[in-house]
């Protein structure tokens, strides 16, 4: 693995984040989003991720003097990816978007340059097309607050590179990821393959009325000796997200016990913003 210079395309929740840790490993980062409004927003939110790697990783400032120099900003997709070893794509979670992002990016970057995409819930083989160079073309999936959740899912389609895949492997090592290389495809990769039926079994336990939050987590917790039960976890996450992805589940399929779930998220939850741990209440007080 070569790779020197890093675009990270789209600088949201997850995009700046992923810019901000590859220029602290030391890594030349140009951030690209769709106007230079975005990029002058980013540009703040890393001054105060800076506080916070001070703060969690007792970064010195020296290093981050050295972060924000390895850091540039351009709103010319050509020119921020002229340069470029390797894009990362975070972009919002919309094939459509993405799917255009990928035509635009494949008639300018350099035929040497790989990408990856930070999707959550899309599989590489949707965009290995679009993207005009399949064999160069992957999964890099990052959690949120990376630089504490420190994980990095590497997943490839069925005709990705080997060798692409490895450098892949070895780049997220180098800004500091745990490395979980996947050996094929697969939905949700392996946390969220893990994670949401964990979390859809506990809400089906609740609105089942089978027992409340507390006694789940609490018999999760003493069980198996994780320090979070599961409505803890949907705390973290945002009920919000919960009750997305619920809905989605009911308009595809009209399940008695995901239309339950869904009206009880919304009156009990939504409707008096109690969305977790970022608004102070979830299913439990912070
Ligand atoms: P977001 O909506 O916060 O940010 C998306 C960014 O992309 C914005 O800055 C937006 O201006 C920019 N953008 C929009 N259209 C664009 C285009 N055509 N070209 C370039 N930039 C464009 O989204 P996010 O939460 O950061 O998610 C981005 C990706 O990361 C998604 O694929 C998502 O599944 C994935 N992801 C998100 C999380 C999370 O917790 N938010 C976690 C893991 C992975």
């Amino acid at each position: 693995m070569n790779y020197k210079n890093i675009t990270v395309a789209g600088s949201g929740v997850l995009g700046y984040q992923i810019a901000f840790q590859t220029a602290f490993h030391g890594f030349h980062v140009i951030v690209y989003d769709i106007n230079d409004d975005v990029l002058e927003k980013a540009k703040t939110k890393f001054n105060s991720l800076s506080e916070s790697y001070k703060k969690d990783l007792n970064a010195t400032q020296e290093q981050l003097d050295k972060t924000f120099q390895n850091l540039s900003y351009n709103s010319d997709l050509a020119a921020a990816v002229a340069n470029a070893d390797l894009l990362i794509e975070a972009v919002p979670e919309s094939p459509a978007i993405k799917i255009d992002f990928y035509h635009k990016l494949a008639k300018v970057a350099p035929e040497k340059t790989v990408f990856a995409t930070n999707s959550s819930t899309l599989l590489p083989s949707e965009f290995a097309d679009a993207t005009g160079r399949p064999s160069k073309f992957l999964a890099l999936h990052f959690a949120n607050t990376i630089w504490i959740h420190n994980t990095a899912e590497i997943m490839g389609h069925a005709t990705t590179d080997p060798k692409v895949f490895e450098d892949l492997v070895n780049f997220a090592k180098a800004i500091g990821m745990l490395a979980l290389p996947l050996h094929k495809e697969q939905p949700g990769y392996i946390l969220n393959s893990l994670l949401v039926p964990l979390l859809s079994a506990a809400t089906n336990l609740l609105v089942n009325e089978v027992a409340d939050p507390h006694t789940i987590d609490k018999t999760w917790m003493k069980a198996t000796g994780a320090p979070l039960g599961p409505f803890a976890i949907l705390d973290v996450v945002g009920i919000t997200t919960a009750y997305n992805i619920n809905k989605i589940a009911v308009e595809k399929n009209q399940d008695e016990l995901k239309i339950k779930t869904v009206k009880y998220l919304k009156e009990n939850f939504i409707d008096k913003n109690k969305l977790g741990v970022s608004t102070g209440e979830g299913f439990y007080k912070y």
